[in-house]
């Protein structure tokens, strides 16, 4: 017992301490290692479930990537301008895209996957994390939807539905 805590003192007493004012350079990680490439801004269990998803993907052959996660608010804004003009008003661009207030991709809880394979694995293995596809219309769109390992909850025919 005496020996075990020694040696773990001596362990504490070689491991560099960080050099006062360091910057802040470590990044999120998830037992050891990165978060997946694009999870910057998403809520933590979103950002946590989409990784270890990547990885489940990854291990087994298959090509997965974040094309839109987290957006600010500019960035939706500018999306929705887009829609309101390329699908003629308001109410069509919402079957598409939302404004700020309400879209899930400016509050961190969304993303946007490609390609269509990893999408399409995704949809068939997500809940094993919680990750859904939500809309009818949109197979690249995921959230955080159910608890891991139950169901997810029946799809929406479009965004403008929820
Ligand atoms: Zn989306």
């Amino acid at each position: 017992m005496l020996a075990a805590a020694a040696s773990l003192a001596a362990v504490v007493a070689v491991s560099p301490a960080p050099a006062a004012g360091a910057p802040q350079t470590a990044r999120a990680n998830l037992f050891g290692a990165s978060l997946a490439p694009g999870t910057a801004g998403l809520t933590p269990q979103l950002a946590i479930a989409y990784t270890a998803a990547y990885r489940s993907a990854r291990s087994a052959g298959i090509p997965m990537y974040i094309n839109s996660g987290k957006r600010s608010r500019a960035e939706q804004a500018a999306l929705w301008r887009q829609g309101i003009a390329e699908y003629g008003s308001a109410a069509a661009a919402r079957r598409w895209v939302l404004p700020p207030d309400e879209s899930t991709h400016v509050s961190g809880q969304a993303v946007d996957i490609g390609p269509q394979a990893g999408a399409g694995w995704l949809q068939a293995n997500g809940i094993r994390w919680g990750l859904c596809r939500t809309f009818d219309n949109e197979w690249w769109h995921f959230e955080l939807a159910a608890v891991p390992g139950t169901k997810c909850p029946p799809r929406l025919p479009d965004a403008s539905r929820r």
